[in-house]
């Protein structure tokens, strides 16, 4: 029978891996990528890809072997991905196999003695997936954030962006710059005579939507980012006013010291938390009063600082006039703020003070009113966050080139010439390009300029 063409192209190093998470599993999932990823699965199943034996994308049981002595190293699942439909754009296989360390072992050794392959580097089949046009740089980073998600709200947005939902924004807006480039070139290469009335007006309309868009989505992108990172919360309040216990109850389990001695947190303790399907990070500092001695007064300077650098506040407190004044204290920085009276079990907070939004009233002890606290934080935290806001630049790295491509729109703009301002036309379209790892204008503008007919 003859070969089939995809078994026969040899481009580079045939890379495998263990894909699946360490032993011992009940499954494992090694996949090998490459040219001589076909000649992998006959050398150990002896089916060869792309036949009825072992046909492309259908799972077959297979008996692994040594390929040198023919012993048997385990019993699975082989499948066969030919090139270029497949995750990598290239030739793999991948074997599902028993999730034994030694099992594992035995499988990854055979492959690597298979002639030209080489256990792959981290996160090389994405590599080379992008390298094959098969995701660009956005889906790439998609992809790494789905598979650290740790919360719902992290899993949806990286599941949209391995998707392709920054790609086909970035996409799209790289199409309307090319046509905004291409009318500049035309108005370069053509006598104004000639070129259509109105037409440098409405780039430059078109130009100014763009610079809105963007400006727009890095402000969308920088709060959706804090998905990614998690909400900033600072729990600040006096000595002793149970913030650590109220975190460490928040937490689920002992992440504070708890304890009756004034001053004890004396650094910043962080906790990340799940509220609501969303991260958090939240610090508990050192408390806030007149620090005597010189470690508490570090302390104090901290916890200022933490209040800073949060996204929200959590103010603790073990009476309600003390919350009030912390919900009023104009040196706890412009962060939003809830306050959270304690210790109910003791005292309980004045009928009706309580009102759900920014005041709350708990017990760490029996737990009382902590659902409550949760649920608003955690809204809270959606809020924070624009979750529901399509973002594409969710990355600084994004929104760095975003401003960047701005700048050079406001460029184009202000250029006193068209050769100028398609300049930076063209400088903004290779910022785009950097987010996406595709800059090529040139190949873009080739295409429109094959449709382009102005001033015949
Ligand atoms: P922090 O200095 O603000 O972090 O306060 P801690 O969490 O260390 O608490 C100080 C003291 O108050 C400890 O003895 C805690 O056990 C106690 N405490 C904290 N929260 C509560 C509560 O809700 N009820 C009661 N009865 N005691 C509490």
């Amino acid at each position: 029978m003859a070969e089939p063409a995809s078994l026969a192209m040899a481009d580079g190093d045939t890379i495998f891996a263990l894909s699946s998470g360490p032993a011992p599993a009940g499954i494992a999932v090694i996949r090998v990528s490459g040219g001589g990823a076909g000649a992998v699965a006959r050398a150990l199943t002896g089916r060869t890809p792309g036949t009825d034996r072992l046909p492309a994308r259908q799972a077959r049981f297979a008996r692994l072997c040594d390929p040198e002595d023919g012993e048997l190293l385990d019993t699975g699942v082989a499948l066969w991905f030919p090139g270029p439909g497949s995750f990598t754009g290239e030739d793999v296989a991948e074997f599902q196999i028993h999730g034994g360390a030694a099992t594992i072992a035995a499988v990854l050794e055979a492959i690597g003695r298979c002639p030209g392959c080489r256990p792959a580097a981290a996160g090389a089949f994405a590599r080379r997936a992008f390298a094959n046009g098969r995701m660009d740089l956005t889906e790439a980073e998609g992809l790494s954030d789905l598979i650290a998600a740790e919360t719902e709200a992290q899993r949806r947005l990286a599941l949209s962006h391995a998707g392709g939902a920054g790609r086909d924004r970035y996409d799209a807006w790289t199409e309307r710059l090319v046509g905004v480039l291409a009318t500049l070139e035309a108005a370069v290469d053509f006598p104004e005579d000639d070129l259509p009335e109105k037409m440098l007006e409405r780039n430059e309309i078109e130009i100014r939507a763009l610079i809105n868009e963007w400006h727009q989505d890095i402000e969308d992108g920088a709060r959706t980012s804090r998905i990614r990172e998690g909400v900033r919360i600072a729990i600040l309040g006096a000595p002793n006013v149970g913030k650590s216990s109220l975190l460490n109850r928040l937490a689920g389990r002992e992440a504070a010291i708890v304890s009756p001695a004034a001053g004890t947190t004396r650094d910043v303790v962080e906790v990340r938390l799940d509220l609501n399907g969303f991260l958090a990070t939240v610090s508990d500092t050192a408390g806030l009063r007149e620090a005597t001695d010189a470690v508490e007064k570090e302390g104090v300077r901290r916890a200022r600082r933490a209040a800073a650098g949060a996204d929200l506040v959590l103010l603790v407190a073990e009476d309600s006039q003390t919350a009030e004044r912390l919900l009023r204290n104009a040196a706890l920085g412009g962060a939003p703020r809830i306050c959270a009276v304690t210790k109910t079990d003791l005292t309980p907070a004045p009928a009706g003070w309580a009102d759900g939004e920014r005041r709350f009233a708990v017990s760490s002890a029996t737990g009382a009113g902590l659902k409550r606290l949760v649920s608003a934080l955690g809204a809270r935290c959606a809020r924070l966050t624009a979750a529901g806001a399509a973002a594409a630049s969710i990355r600084q790295r994004h929104r760095d080139a975003l401003t960047r491509a701005s700048q050079a729109l406001e460029r184009a703009l202000d250029a006193p010439e068209v050769a100028l301002a398609g300049e930076n036309v063209r400088a903004a379209t290779i910022e785009i390009g950097r987010i996406t790892g595709r800059v090529d204008v040139e190949a873009v503008l080739d295409k429109v300029f094959s449709e382009f007919c102005i001033g015949k």
